[in-house]
């Protein structure tokens, strides 16, 4: 048996059924496992590791990333409504290979893992190569190959080798594989019946863009004289293990309808606001039933791949929607970053709250800054507040992998070196 190490902080935030708060507080770890959560022991049987001045608390949960287009960041800026996908991100993405996009994919993973990150929803294309880089940045990941019509035959073989080399089960490998066909425009029904077909007979779970621009809605109302949300509940792919990212330019019956289905949300307020200037419906796919975890999409979206920030824009933003100060409040809003955020990717059983049993995934965030203090609402100052820089140290799997803001097992400069030089191909695509 591997020997304990206990964590010991200020304050301990479980994010458990009851809220659980303990302060001062301790995470002991065992192997990959929390083992006990509490009060710190009187007695430490183990290594001791002092985060005092800083809170645990369960690691982020990412829904939705693109850990390759760190590489695009800076090179679509305020683009007008609908030439973003098209008009600036395909002449991008044409420019760069697998080994180009592997390294943009650890550099990505290296400043997710850094701001509190230690599980993300990942999907792209070139994934045999990305994924070879989640592994070796150490976050826990579902990762899935993106499925077009225009090269389904070629997707659908990439995606099922994904499959046959990680599995579908998150207990039982690190990084798993999921179903990514690529949206509801650029999928028809035939491939999504097949992904339907896939997901049956391995239990992957399936991500989909929905609804994330007007051009999307248009081109499904035209071809099958329907919403992007109906179009999916017609091919059986409107459920609880469907993860569908943006929803942005839902209808209000096809946001009940959606949310109705209990089907999983990765609501991406950044993203939605600076591609599309838009914000997503989810209050009301949430009342209607929707599972809501926060994600980043990728960091040419936003710019800057922030979960703290995340929450905090969530909740700005969601409040001027409804034109409700109230509406999406900050408990809601922590948990749509962890625990919530675990059950929209079907890994509840196993992350987004500090119980025993529970994988090791533990952050601390320190307290002692200007910002953060005084410390009357620890929940509020983490979602307001708090940054991802101020995150000391993350455990996956009960594995340090930062201590002090920085990377233990990756050689910070060299990923960086590495993804920055990957760029040259796009220098001439500045603007
Ligand atoms: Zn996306």
């Amino acid at each position: 048996m591997s020997p304990s190490i206990i964590l010991l902080a200020d304050q301990v935030l479980t994010l458990d059924a009851a809220n659980t708060i303990h302060a001062p507080g301790a995470v002991t770890i065992e192997g990959a496992e929390i083992r006990a959560v509490g009060p710190p022991p009187e007695r430490a049987g183990g290594e001791v590791v002092d985060l005092r001045g800083s809170v645990l608390m369960p690691g982020l949960v990412n829904t939705h990333t693109h850990t390759p287009m760190w590489v695009f960041r800076g090179l679509t800026e305020d683009v007008p409504r609908g030439e973003w996908l098209s008009g600036r991100l395909l002449p991008l993405e044409r420019r760069l290979g697998a080994d180009e996009l592997a390294r943009g994919a650890l550099a990505g993973c290296l400043e997710l893992l850094q701001n509190g990150v230690t599980t993300i929803a990942d999907r792209y294309g070139h994934m045999d190569a990305v994924a070879t880089a989640v592994e070796a940045s150490g976050l826990r990941a579902v990762v899935g190959h993106s499925l077009f019509d225009r090269s389904r035959a070629a997707d659908l073989e990439q995606a099922e080798r994904l499959i046959e080399r990680l599995g579908t089960d998150p207990a039982r490998s690190r990084v798993w594989a999921g179903l990514a066909p690529h949206a509801t425009d650029t999928c028809g029904p035939e491939l999504l019946r097949r992904v339907r077909r896939i997901a049956d007979r391995t239990g992957a779970r399936v991500f989909i863009h929905v609804a994330q621009s007007e051009d999307e809605v248009a081109t499904v109302a035209a071809q099958h004289g329907s919403g992007c949300a109906s179009y999916l509940d017609g091919l059986g792919l409107l459920a609880p293990e469907v993860v569908a990212a943006h929803a942005t330019y839902l209808s209000d019956a096809e946001a009940d309808l959606l949310g109705g289905r209990g089907t999983a949300l990765a609501h991406c307020p950044s993203s939605n606001a600076k591609l599309e200037g838009r914000v997503a419906p989810v209050v009301r796919m949430r009342q209607a039933g929707a599972v809501m975890g926060l994600g980043t999409d990728a960091a040419c979206c936003n710019n800057g791949m922030d979960m703290f920030e995340e929450m905090k824009i969530a909740g700005l933003l969601n409040k001027v929607a409804a034109d409700d100060p109230a509406a999406l409040p900050a408990p809601d809003l922590l948990r749509a970053a962890t625990s919530e955020a675990a059950r929209a990717l079907g890994i509840d059983h196993l992350v987004g709250s500090l119980e025993p049993g529970k994988r090791a995934d533990v952050i601390a965030v320190r307290t002692g800054t200007p910002r953060l203090l005084p410390w009357h609402d620890p929940v509020a100052n983490l979602v307001y507040g708090a940054r991802g820089s101020d995150v000391v140290a993350v455990y996956v799997d009960g594995r340090p992998l930062v201590r002090g803001g920085r990377a233990l097992h990756l050689d910070v400069e060299q990923v960086l070196a590495d993804a920055v030089q990957a760029t040259e191909r796009l220098i001439d695509a500045r603007r």
